[in-house]
């Protein structure tokens, strides 16, 4: 397919933009899944604590598309940090998602308070060699608890899936991500739909002939980020993928850039989520 993809440290690639399913509820997950496929979409993320990987994975045989064309990721909870129970937790995902890989695997949070991430980082490292995790990765993580992992394993991840959008742009993680060979992957890429008001957004979209959506889609596409935008309805899960038709130019950049905050993080702190 056309689509753009970014190459990893470990030589594997991932469709630049995939479908998101946080507060996807199971059985709509089978449809929403379903919807992506039939709009071309070849990446979808999910999670253990999303309670619809089975939705997922019923989606994705329905859908018709080899499981080889898809990249399926899916994170480990913070509960089953550790070495022991992330083998099983890795277990309990696959069966439900109803395949024996996955292409990229995650730990959701680094929950420092649990001293664990290392350890369970340790069993990532044997599901990769097991080849069932195919890439293997991290989520929420600072550049401190990212060099611990490599200090102590010498394995770098493929990717940090971190808070991202226009009004929360990383520009600090994203250089630590750069020097160590990281890829950045963007969650709630449209600030969880509170960005598609803004008025310089809406002044771009208007520009270009495209929705808001789209211009924030394509502004992480344009940054080079990997996306994963979320909707469960039809006509929305096939608008935020129309964005490789387009780029933005360096004033659309120059005002976007303009909308990061400091105060603009809306989910949890890394270093105190537990
Ligand atoms: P998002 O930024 O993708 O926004 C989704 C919301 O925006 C939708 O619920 C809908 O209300 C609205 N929306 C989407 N497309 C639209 C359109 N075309 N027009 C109008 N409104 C539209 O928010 P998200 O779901 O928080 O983030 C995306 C994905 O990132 C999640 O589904 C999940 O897969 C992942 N995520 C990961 C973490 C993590 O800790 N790793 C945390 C949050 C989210």
């Amino acid at each position: 397919s056309e689509q753009p993809k970014v190459t990893f440290n470990d030589g594997r690639a991932i469709p630049q933009v995939g479908l998101g399913v946080w507060r996807t509820p199971d059985d709509v997950a089978v449809t929403a899944v379903g919807e992506a496929l039939r709009a071309g979409y070849r990446h979808i993320d999910t999670a253990a604590i999303y309670e619809n990987e089975e939705g997922v994975g019923k989606g994705l045989k329905a859908g018709g598309v080899p499981r080889e064309e898809v990249f399926l990721t899916t994170k480990l909870w913070n509960e089953r940090q550790g070495f022991d129970s992330t083998l099983k937790a890795f277990d309990e995902s696959l069966a439900r998602l109803g395949t024996d890989y996955v292409d990229l695997y995650l730990i959701h949070w680094p929950s420092p308070a649990r001293g664990a991430y290392l350890d369970t980082w340790k069993a990532f490292l044997r599901l990769h060699e097991e080849g069932r995790a195919r890439s293997i990765g991290v989520s929420n993580f600072t550049a401190e608890h990212l060099d611990r992992l490599i200090g102590e394993t010498g394995v770098t991840p493929v990717l940090n899936q971190i808070e991202l959008h226009p009004r929360f742009q990383q520009k600090a993680l994203r250089e630590a991500h750069d020097a160590r060979g990281i890829k950045t992957q963007s969650w709630s890429p449209l600030g969880q739909g509170q960005l598609l008001e803004d008025p310089a957004i809406g002044a771009i979209a208007a520009r270009h002939g495209k929705t808001p959506a789209q211009v924030i889609i394509r502004w992480h596409l344009d940054k080079g980020l990997i996306v994963i935008p979320k909707s469960v309805t039809p006509s929305r899960i096939v608008e935020n993928f129309g964005v490789f038709d387009f780029t933005l130019d360096a004033a659309d950049l120059k005002a976007i850039e303009g909308l990061d905050r400091a105060d603009g993080r809306i989910g949890p702190d890394p270093d105190t989520a537990t």
